[in-house]
């Protein structure tokens, strides 16, 4: 059967190093994956399990990225995370074999309109206008496993304009890729294609245009972002 109009392509991220791309179905992010930003956000983060929100497959764009300052916001928060990408589906999957199922990582930004996002949380409403709009998760290109030095261990960082904003490590996550992962599996069935943000350490903060952010996770990846 005919499709009555044509539509877009699948948004696809680029892979280090290779002319393939990784295809792109789902982006499902971790909330307060660090102590250090759950405090900064007001939440005791030994309390809770891990939560997620999701984010439209398109709002993926490839890095380097020259991103116009989106609208209907004027507090534009950066959220440096390391991002991994499932490569074979699963449900109910156990922590230890999760590196069976990710394909490869990458470093990405959860970008946030904190102030849409206070109202959300202020009137009891979701959170996807605050988190799920256009160009919202630029990503550096996806690198294959076998190419990552460690899913638990590396330096996260971000600058703005070279000034260092944030800076954890991923061993400081609350929840490791392998929990939080297999947690998620719990609760849908994970596919090829999905792609999961893991969460922000602590030094969040508004960019406005002009602003240069650049930030990675040391033996992954590296981005640049620049605001106009
Ligand atoms: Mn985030």
């Amino acid at each position: 059967m005919a499709h009555v109009f044509t539509s877009p392509s699948p948004p696809t991220l680029a892979v280090a190093g290779q002319d393939d791309v990784f295809p792109i179905r789902r982006v499902f992010c971790v909330g307060r994956n660090y102590e250090a930003h759950a405090r900064e956000m007001g939440n005791d983060p030994d309390r809770e399990p891990p939560f997620f929100f999701t984010k439209p497959a398109d709002a993926v764009v490839q890095t380097p990225f020259n991103m116009p300052y989106p609208v209907q916001t004027s507090d534009l928060h950066h959220e440096i995370e390391l991002v991994v990408g499932i490569g074979k589906g699963g449900a109910d999957i156990a922590p230890d074999d999760v590196p069976k199922h990710v394909w490869g990582a990458t470093v990405g930004i959860d970008f946030t309109r904190r102030d849409l996002q206070q109202i959300a949380k202020d009137t009891r409403r979701p959170w996807d206008m605050s988190k799920g709009f256009d160009n919202s998760a630029p990503m550096a290109p996806i690198v294959p496993m076998q190419n990552v030095a460690s899913l638990t261990a590396g330096r996260i960082w971000l600058k703005v304009n070279g000034a260092l904003r944030q800076e954890s490590d991923i061993s400081q996550m609350i929840w490791s890729v392998n929990d939080h992962v297999a947690y998620l599996s719990q609760y849908v069935t994970l596919a090829p294609g999905d792609i999961i943000m893991t969460g922000t350490p602590a030094g969040v903060a508004a960019v406005g245009k002009g602003d240069v952010l650049e930030g990675g996770v040391d033996g992954i990846a590296t981005l640049r972002v620049e605001i106009s």
